[in-house]
């Protein structure tokens, strides 16, 4: 069985660098906490805890501590109420959810409403909800269009949580397009996700067997494994090696392996190493 693993995989440039800010912070400060995740993936969530980051659920007082900000954004309201505590802020925002920010304050400025395509539960989309005044619509699917609320708006800038299936965004904004005169759509899905999403169109017609790795909660990695298993039914997410079954690859030439933006090079290289002595 011949083991392809993808050209595109592992940590994105966003992780990366979050994961360094946060390292780096941790070493040169007394108390860092976090509200949430640095990013969604177990492993990752560990050493970030090791390196003695605290995980919080909600603000307490803030003197002599930093609050790191996750790589999927935070809500200016939240880091307001966290500098009023006195707490130092640290931003590990990818800058790609930063550029969305942006877009959607100037569009809401310009008199625009904002509507978000992504997951309304996904701490990326919270993000953005929070830089706004007025709070935005978000959709998630095509048949989940406010089509009656949608069709009282004259003009609507539309922006997408960065690690949305590019077809289901494109089957939305034409859904969006039938109902609003004037749309302004911002394709905001980042280029890591383009080109993994790319890959999965064509990797799983080439291969026998698909292992997609990530978290179960990492909605790139999701989006990945949704592909994947709409061109081949032999497809299987997983999120450490101890979730194979052997049995997946009776008769199996080849196994492709594609991972999300959040996994990390030392769970991939565990699984690739697994699948090559599966052969011997
Ligand atoms: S998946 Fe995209 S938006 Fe998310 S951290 Fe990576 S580069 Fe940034």
């Amino acid at each position: 069985m011949k083991v392809n693993v993808a050209h595109y995989g592992g940590f994105c440039f966003g992780v990366k660098r979050a994961i360094g800010i946060a390292l780096k912070t941790a070493a040169a400060e007394a108390t860092v906490c976090m509200l949430g995740d640095i990013v969604h993936n177990e492993e990752v969530i560990k050493q970030i805890g090791s390196a003695g980051i605290k995980r919080i659920k909600r603000l307490g007082a803030g003197e002599r501590k930093t609050l790191l900000l996750s790589a999927h954004g935070t809500g200016t309201a939240i880091i307001d109420n966290a500098r009023r505590r006195g707490y130092n802020i640290v931003d590990a925002t990818c800058p790609m959810v930063k550029g969305i920010h942006k877009i959607a304050k100037k569009m809401e400025v310009a008199g625009h409403t904002i509507i978000i395509i992504g997951d309304r539960d996904h701490d990326e989309v919270h993000g953005i909800m929070g830089q706004l005044k007025t709070r935005p619509i978000v959709i998630d699917q095509v048949h989940t269009i406010p089509r009656r609320r949608i069709s009282k708006i004259r003009k609507a800038a539309v922006v997408v949580q960065s690690t949305q299936n590019a077809d289901n965004v494109f089957k939305i904004i034409d859904g969006i397009k039938h109902h609003i005169p004037d749309v302004q759509f911002f394709n905001t899905i980042c280029r890591p996700t383009r080109t993994r999403q790319a890959e999965m169109r064509t990797m799983p017609l080439k291969n026998d067997v698909m292992i997609i790795i990530g978290s179960r909660n990492s909605a790139n990695t999701q989006r990945l494994c949704q592909i994947a298993k709409s061109l081949n039914s032999r497809t299987y997410c997983i999120a450490s090696r101890e979730d194979i079954k052997p049995e997946w690859f009776a008769g199996a030439r080849s196994v492709g392996v594609a991972s999300g933006a959040s996994t990390p090079d030392v769970i991939i290289n565990e699984i690739v190493a697994y699948l090559r002595q599966l052969n011997k």
